[in-house]
């Protein structure tokens, strides 16, 4: 395709191209990008270089242009890029579904490997209410999730999105009703003891509707793009234990906090607990191609297997892509083969050395870093043209929400760009 002027790629794409979230036309002008390396995203038309804060939403873990993610995916190229799922199978897929079996909380065994984030949590709906109903319980069909929460934008991860506030808000009524417990208490250190109040409630909750619940699911440990709010690890082990006691599925979606981002390989791994079905996504395949996997334990398996249909009724056409499954299984030897964990501290010290300033601003309501996550909390909703436009001032790229201005640098990210990073959160929230 011939290179388009820019004033003529944008008009075309105001006209033409839906964003995520956004009206057709479209209102704000986007930023178009030539090429990305490291952590930079490089602009047309001599536009200069942006610092990527955002990682493109979680994904892009080990930077842009990596070479050896670029290795992974052109020589995978030259095999096969893509051959159906049905009856066949390939060394990408089985060795990342072993990478991620070995990898994740012991007692997942099982992968099925989906085509997005969203996808891997209707697969995740759908395996615990299957498994109910294939051992007699059909009325086991609803789930039970807390307020806050962000799960992905098609039917079943809308329904248990926040009902208020959130993206979904229009289609309450519509959706599948599902049952809310409140939000939990904020911060990462926010448990007392056995008496602690919001643990009853949960406890409470889920055994009133036991019978009607197939599964609890929540963001453990940070919920993302529901409000970037963290929680103690402690609510996971009560959640696992009251769902153990009255028969209820337990699943973590891990599409945002996998792969290191908490300062863990998975959030679940700061409780110690293993759910029943784990949902990843996002810095999978390390922000290169779309894939997502859920995760599940063999006695969910084997509760499905046991029906009167005893197979699993799902196969998207690109299932297991072997690109997409080739580059994640690169992505994954590339962090656990360095000492991610101290890169990981290394950006948190970094984001609390330079986002502490933020909290002295007026009309800044919190500020709050948790690994390789550094939010800024606003008392008011984000002025997105006058926040995005102080950013790319301090050559920063950030895209705050609601009342958000956050980041989550690539691992890579040197000290400098970090502190950058941090700046730019600052001036943002200034003029935001
Ligand atoms: C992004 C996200 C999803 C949805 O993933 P997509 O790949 O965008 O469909 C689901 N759950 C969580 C926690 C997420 O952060």
């Amino acid at each position: 395709m011939p290179d388009l002027p820019v004033s003529e790629l944008l008009d075309l794409d105001r006209r033409h191209v839906w964003h995520p979230y956004g009206p057709m036309p479209g209102r704000q002008e986007p930023l178009v990008v030539e090429s990305a390396s490291g952590v930079r995203l490089r602009l047309a038309d001599g536009g200069g270089e942006l610092v990527d804060g955002m990682s493109s939403w979680w994904s892009a873990i080990h930077g842009y242009n990596h070479p050896v993610l670029n290795d992974a995916v052109r020589g995978q190229l030259d095999r096969m890029s893509h051959v159906m799922f049905g009856g066949l199978t390939h060394e990408p897929a089985v060795g990342l579904a072993k990478r991620l079996v070995d990898m994740s909380p012991d007692g997942l065994e099982h992968v099925f490997l989906a085509d997005s984030g969203s996808v891997s949590v209707e697969v995740a709906v759908k395996m615990c209410l299957q498994h109910w109903r294939s051992l007699g319980r059909p009325a086991k069909r609803r789930m039970l999730t807390w307020r806050g929460g962000y799960h992905g934008d098609t039917w079943q991860p809308m329904s248990v999105c926040d009902p208020e506030g959130g993206m979904h808000e229009l289609w309450q009524g519509v959706l599948p009703q599902q049952v809310f417990a409140d939000a939990p208490p904020a911060g990462f250190e926010a448990y007392d003891d056995e008496s602690d109040v919001y643990a009853a409630h949960l406890r409470e909750l889920i055994g009133r509707h036991a019978d009607e619940l197939a599964a609890v699911i929540v963001e453990p440990v940070v919920q993302g793009a529901g409000g970037m709010r963290f929680h103690s690890p402690a609510y996971l082990r009560v959640l696992r234990e009251a769902c153990d006691e009255h028969d209820v599925l337990l699943v973590f979606d891990e599409i945002a906090t996998g792969f290191g981002r908490t300062g863990r390989l998975f959030a679940a791994d700061h409780a110690g607990v293993t759910p029943d079905v784990m949902c990843v996504g996002k810095a999978l395949t390390g922000g290169y191609l779309t894939m997502a996997a859920t995760l599940c334990t063999a006695r969910v398996a084997d509760g499905i297997s046991r029906g009167e249909v005893p197979v699993l009724a799902h196969g998207p056409t690109f299932m297991g892509n072997p690109l997409a499954a080739a580059v994640a299984c690169a992505s994954i030897d590339l962090l656990l083969g360095q000492d991610w964990q101290t890169e990981v501290k290394r950006i948190e010290a970094g984001l609390l050395g330079t986002l502490g300033e933020a909290a002295a601003l007026p009309g800044v309501r919190d500020v709050r870093v948790l690994g390789a996550i550094g939010v800024v909390q606003l008392d008011h909703d984000v002025d997105m043209a006058a926040a995005t436009r102080a950013a790319t001032r301090e050559g920063v790229w950030l895209r705050p929400f609601r009342d958000l201005i956050y980041t989550m640098p690539p691992f890579i990210t040197g000290d400098d760009d970090v502190a950058r990073i941090g700046r730019a959160v600052c001036a943002a929230a200034k003029e935001g």
